[in-house]
C-alpha cells in the first residue's frame, strides 16, 4: 500500500527529498519488513532503507528520492571481483550479503566484502555531487561518555540513526572510551586510498573509531584480494548497536577496516531478507 502511494506520488512528480526534520530513529533490525510476495529482497531492502526510493523491476530501474533521477539497477555481471569492486551496478552493492552474526569467518573468503561496492551514481542521487553541498547538510552527532563528536548528514536520517546508536552505547554500562578516543573522524570529501571513487565519508554516513584498535587492511601490508588475517579488537556491543541503526561495519569485509562504520541500512535489510536472522 506503502509502496502504491510512493510509486502514484512519483508518478505525479510530488515525492520529495526526505527532510532532516522528518528523521525518526529506526531499529532496522526489529522493524517489521514488508509482506510484498515476489518482489526482489533488492528491491523492498532499498525501498525500506530510502523513503521515496522507488524500484521498477520490470523496467529495471530505480527511481531516487529526489524524484528525478533514474537510474540502471543493472544485473550481476561475470567481471572479476576487482572490476566489480571499482564500478558496481547498484544490484551488485548486494553481491556479498552482509553476515548479521558477529562472525568473521565469511570474510576470510577473498574479495567478500559486503558494503565497499557502491555504485557512484547511486551514491551521487542520494547524496551530494559537491563538497560544499555536502559541507551544508552536516550536523555533529556526540558520544556523550567521552564526548566524542562525530559529524554526519541527515539527507538519509544517518546522523539520527547514529545519535540512537550511541545512546545504545552508552547505556549499555561497558567502558568503551578507549574505542571513542583518538577517532579517526567522521564527514571527509575525500577518494578512498588507492582509488578514484569517492570515500562514504564524503556523503556524512561514514565514521571512524580509534585508528589505533580498528586495523585496516592496507596498514596490514596484505595484497588486494588476500587479507584473510585480522585480529579484531572492536567488542560485540558496539558492533551490534550501530547495526541495529543500519550501519555496516568495515571489520567484516575482507578488506577489513576495523575502524568503519558506514550508514547502509539496504544492506542490513537485505540481510534479513536472505534469512540471515542473527
Ligand atoms: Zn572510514
Amino acid at each position: 500500500m506503502l509502496n502504491a502511494i510512493v510509486r502514484c506520488a512519483l508518478l505525479l512528480g510530488l515525492a520529495a527529498p526526505v527532510a532532516a526534520s522528518d528523521c525518526t530513529a529506526r531499529d532496522f533490525l526489529g522493524l517489521t519488513l514488508p509482506d510484498s510476495p515476489g518482489r526482489p529482497a533488492i528491491a523492498i531492502a532499498l525501498e525500506t532503507a530510502y523513503p521515496g526510493l522507488y524500484v521498477d523491476e520490470g523496467q529495471g530501474n530505480v527511481h531516487m528520492p529526489d524524484g528525478s533521477t533514474v537510474l540502471p539497477l543493472g544485473g550481476v555481471t561475470g567481471r572479476d571481483p576487482a572490476q566489480r569492486l571499482d564500478s558496481p551496478t547498484i544490484a551488485e552493492q548486494f553481491f556479498y550479503t552482509y553476515p548479521l552474526a558477529f562472525d568473521l569467518g565469511p570474510r576470510q573468503v577473498p574479495w567478500t566484502d559486503p558494503g565497499r561496492l557502491r555504485n557512484p551514481a547511486f551514491f551521487e542521487a542520494l547524496y551530494y555531487s559537491t563538497q560544499a553541498e555536502a559541507a551544508a547538510d552536516m550536523r555533529r552527532v556526540t558520544y556523550a561518555p567521552t564526548g566524542t563528536r562525530f559529524v554526519l548528514g541527515d539527507r538519509t536520517c544517518a546522523a539520527t540513526q547514529l545519535d540512537a546508536a550511541l545512546r545504545d552505547i552508552a547505556g549499555q554500562g561497558i567502558d568503551y572510551s578507549r574505542f571513542f578516543r583518538n577517532v579517526g573522524g567522521s564527514f571527509n570529501w575525500r577518494r578512498i586510498a588507492g582509488t578514484d571513487r569517492l570515500s562514504a565519508h564524503s556523503f556524512g554516513i561514514a565514521l571512524d573509531l580509534n585508528a589505533d584498535l580498528g586495523g585496516y587492511w592496507r596498514w596490514s601490508g596484505a595484497a588486494p584480494g588476500a587479507a584473510q588475517r585480522y585480529d579484531n579488537q572492536i567488542p560485540e556491543g558496539i558492533v551490534a548497536a550501530l547495526e541495529r541503526y543500519g550501519f555496516v561495519w568495515g571489520g567484516k569485509w575482507h578488506h577489513f577496516d576495523g575502524m568503519h562504520f558506514e550508514y547502509r541500512p539496504e544492506l542490513i535489510l537485505h540481510a534479513r531478507l536472505s534469512g540471515d536472522r542473527a
